[in-house]
């Protein structure tokens, strides 16, 4: 027992300087399945309120789809509960390759190798394949896992200003002479809703010989015309090295992970990535249910294009309402506030109007940059769409910070 009165006196400190501070995160309770209309318990012990659900990534509305629920109802039948071991011991079954050869497919690339999670493909990943001859060039706004997969790997690692192509180019000049050459970025930046250059970014590979490595989370199932990912949309489709994604977002909701691209670089994760050696890969119904998303997908683009015109109209909405917005074209809208606790207490009032959206703040995005991020889906009708932008404005106008320039905003509230 040595949690002493000591210990626990600073951990409460700091834990009472985050509520301070106003940015303490609650959890909400769901108590229904994951909707564009959900049931919620907050703040907890109160009574349940109906809400639109505008912050959840679950962009093609299939997290609950009666046939991903039934496909994995099939899967737990025929294939069971766990497997309890890792894949290379007793945990693969002929469903777990399948999903891969899906994957594959899907994304236009060699091999797959599926991760309990896309945070541990990014985790295992650079450690997997690269020493400390080879170089790692990062985007400045790159998910948080692959910072955390960056930094259990050995190679050097070397950033570039947020989608600049330019200072790209100067990097990869600057470590011509390393063994590989990898350059590392988000297709969709989660926070902003952007969209990385990957044709520029391909041909800047091709011209220094160095691999062009693409986190797919926001992307796969809904960007580009099919919704291959950034790499249709952006028309380098078959270009890419090294994808990683989440089938935890769009592609059913629940969780896993992978890393797709050249065959060799695959046979490495298997061989060498440590969270597939240690780890417990997807449940068998979790593979079965992605596997019914895969077909989903393959019938028909009706989702991804309700999901496209869904995110137009929201966009419209909230410009016109006066609200500052990050520029894009995804279906993440982040409405900006910069002031942490405004962020805070308008998601609060949000909700109050019938409205979840979370406010995001310091480490998750820069300090000074608070926002409230929301995420359409194809699971919003334009009720529902109504409904929310009427709640935008009537917040807005409390706060009064509607058609305000964001010096103003910051003069009122501070930063
Ligand atoms: C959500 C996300 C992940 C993590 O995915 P999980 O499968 O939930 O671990 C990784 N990278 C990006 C860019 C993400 O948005």
């Amino acid at each position: 027992m040595g949690y002493s009165g000591h210990i626990k006196g600073i951990l409460q400190r700091e834990l009472s300087a985050i509520e301070q501070a106003g940015i303490f995160k609650k959890e909400r309770f769901i108590h229904s399945v994951q909707s564009a209309d959900i049931e919620v318990e907050f703040p907890a012990g109160s009574s349940l309120k109906r809400v639109i659900n505008m912050c959840s990534n679950n962009y093609l509305g299939l997290s609950s789809h009666p046939e991903v629920i039934e496909a994995a109802h099939r899967g737990l039948d025929h294939r069971g509960y766990g497997m309890s071991s890792v894949r290379f011991i007793c945990g693969t079954q002929d469903i777990h390759r399948e999903l891969e050869q899906k994957v594959t497919e899907f994304l236009g690339t060699e091999d797959t190798v599926l991760f309990p999670s896309c945070m541990d493909a990014n985790t295992g990943v650079f450690e997997a394949f690269m020493t400390a001859e080879d170089v790692m060039i990062s985007d400045r706004l790159v998910h948080a896992s692959i910072v955390d997969g960056m930094r259990l790997c050995p190679a050097i690692h070397d950033t570039f200003k947020h989608s600049n192509m330019e200072h790209l180019e100067s990097k990869l000049e600057l470590h011509s002479d390393k063994r590989i050459k990898v350059v590392i970025t988000d297709g969709v930046f989660s926070m902003d809703g952007d969209t990385a250059r990957l044709d520029e970014m391909v041909t800047l590979c091709e011209k220094y010989d160095a691999l062009l490595f693409v986190d797919e989370s926001h992307s796969s199932g809904f960007i580009g015309k099919t919704g291959r990912g950034t790499h249709e949309k952006c028309g380098v489709f078959g270009k890419i090295d090294i994808i990683t994604t989440t089938f935890g977002k769009a592609l059913g909701g629940a969780s896993g992970g992978c890393v797709s691209g050249r065959r060799e670089i695959v046979e490495m994760c298997r061989q060498k990535a440590r969270p597939y050696l240690f780890s417990n890969t997807m449940a068998p119904v979790v593979v079965s249910g992605v596997l019914k998303v895969f077909d989903i997908l393959s019938r028909s683009t009706e989702r991804r294009d309700k999901l496209e015109k869904n995110a137009a109209y929201w966009r419209k909405g909230l410009e016109e309402a006066g609200l500052i917005l990050q520029p894009g074209d995804t279906p993440i809208v982040p409405v900006m506030l910069f002031n942490a606790s405004l962020a805070q207490k308008f998601s609060i009032d949000l909700f109050g109007e019938g409205i979840y959206a979370i406010g995001f703040f310091f480490p998750v995005v820069a300090k000074g940059a608070a926002r409230i991020r929301t995420q359409i889906s194809a699971g919003h009708e334009t009720h529902h769409l109504d409904k929310a932008l009427e709640a935008f404005r009537k917040v807005g106008k409390k706060y009064d910070i509607l058609g305000k320039t964001k010096q103003e905003i910051i003069d009122q509230y501070g930063l």
